[in-house]
């Protein structure tokens, strides 16, 4: 059956999955098909041959990548990504992405992402310092604290981002560092950044299950994923009183139903470099979506609720801390089963938070205690979420529909009362 395999493929692409939720959030919103095009389409978008010479003396071309959404509400933000299969398409539907789920939460950004095609395990650190400033230098007439805003993605890190400050400054004649988020705190970067997407999981999580009338505390989780976002919701859920039940990671899966002692599991996962065989649990043998929970955290990987499992899911919340891990497929499934998927583009909107909290900081020169950071960090993530739980209740949509309307209104008012510019 050649179409439906089709089908399946389309369903697995979680970028084409991305477009198919912005369509049906912008069929109900009834956007004229003028606006929507203007809003679809990608501001700019722009692609540079990159030389560097190589540490034996040879030059190599490689391509990058800038592509800016939108900066109808600001500058545009999004990471930077060093893959191989970097691509032109991936880059616009990334940027896109980073459109709404700037304008789900409502800082004052716009949408971006950049890339280099290109294999980072294979180039030394020599290499990749190069490859990294000739990029930022090539690109430093688009990069600026008002009108891009990059920052790390899939590959790339706070080291990479302290060469973009340096070789923008260098350009600039002076030291800038709101040009790039996610920095090494001793360069400008934020308390609380490498736990906030953790910590706006477990803020969604909380209201979501506030609204649902079931109490986060004593609730079961069971978390996929045990690195940056997985391992802070397990921490943060478990000191808010749910019990961890079951973790995966590419270790292995381990569960104890009478709840996992997770401050013992992380010193565990950080000395042997994975849960797996983790004293006190047992080896899970059963799929960790399945696995008999209240709520679930995937926090690994796309696509990993298909058509295929999405029945068997037996948690009724799903909170994605991972970017795509639902298909539209599974998506109605779990409707149908009245389970509330937490949409990615909400839930772990936490990350690019405290991202513009770090740029509001650089360009204050004042920088907030850990503390400051989380508690601004959660007056935003909790007005997102009763924003789009609200949209939900009115329109009688899923949260994920629900997360794409605000988003969309939100841009599209912008452009209403600012106009297009003739
Ligand atoms: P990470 O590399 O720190 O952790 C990934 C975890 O997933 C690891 O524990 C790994 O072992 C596990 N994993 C990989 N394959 C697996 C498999 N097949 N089964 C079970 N576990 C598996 O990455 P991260 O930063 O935590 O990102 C996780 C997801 O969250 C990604 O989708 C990422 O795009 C998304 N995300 C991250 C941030 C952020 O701030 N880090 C922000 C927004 C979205």
């Amino acid at each position: 059956m050649p179409a439906e395999g089709t089908n399946i493929q389309k369903d697995l692409n979680p970028l084409a999955n991305a477009e198919r939720q912005f369509d049906e959030a912008a069929e109900r919103l009834n956007l004229p098909q003028g606006i929507r095009e203007v809003i679809k389409r990608p501001r700019r978008a722009t692609i540079v041959s990159l030389p560097v010479v190589m540490d034996d003396g040879s030059v190599r071309v490689f391509t990058g990548y800038r592509v800016q959404h939108s900066i109808v509400r600001g500058p545009a933000k999004g990471g930077i990504r060093y893959h191989p299969d970097v691509s032109l398409d991936e880059v616009e539907a990334l940027a896109a992405w980073m459109t709404w789920k700037c304008a789900v939460v409502n800082i004052p950004f716009g949408g971006g992402k950049g890339g280099i095609a290109c294999d980072p395990d294979r180039l030394s650190k020599g290499e990749l310092e190069r490859l990294t400033r000739r990029y930022a230098a090539d690109l430093s007439d688009l990069f600026g604290p008002e009108s891009d805003v990059p920052a790390p993605d899939v590959n790339t890190n706070a080291q990479i981002m302290a060469w973009i400050v340096d070789t923008y400054s260098m350009h600039e004649r002076r030291t800038e560092y709101a040009v790039v988020t996610g920095k090494p705190l001793e360069v400008g970067g934020s308390a609380g950044r490498r736990e906030a997407t953790g910590r706006g999981v477990l803020f969604c999580t909380r209201e979501v299950c506030r609204h649902i009338g079931m109490p986060l505390a004593g609730a079961r989780v069971a978390v996929q994923g045990f690195g940056n976002v997985g391992s802070v919701s397990a921490d943060l859920m478990a000191r808010s009183g749910a019990k961890i039940v079951a973790v995966a990671d590419v270790s292995g899966a381990i569960h104890d139903p009478k709840g996992l002692d997770v401050t013992a599991l992380l010193r565990y996962a950080a000395d042997r470099r994975g849960v797996q065989g983790f004293p006190g649990s047992q080896p899970l043998k059963t799929p960790i979506i399945e696995y008999d929970c209240d709520i679930l955290v995937p926090a690994a990987l796309e696509n990993q609720i298909t058509h295929e499992n999405a029945d068997r899911v037996r948690a009724r919340v799903i909170a994605e801390g991972a970017n795509g891990p639902t298909t539209p497929e599974a998506d109605k499934i779990l409707a149908a089963k009245g389970a509330m998927v937490i949409p990615d583009i909400l839930c772990n909107s936490g990350g690019v938070t405290v991202s513009y909290f770090e740029w509001v900081q650089n360009r204050m020169g004042l920088y907030w205690p850990e503390d400051e950071v989380n508690a601004r960090l959660e007056q935003y993530m909790v007005q997102a979420s009763k924003d789009v739980l609200a949209k939900a209740v009115e329109h009688g949509v899923s949260l994920r529909v629900a997360a794409f309307m605000v988003a969309i209104e939100r841009v599209v008012k912008v452009i209403m009362l600012r106009g297009l510019y003739a």
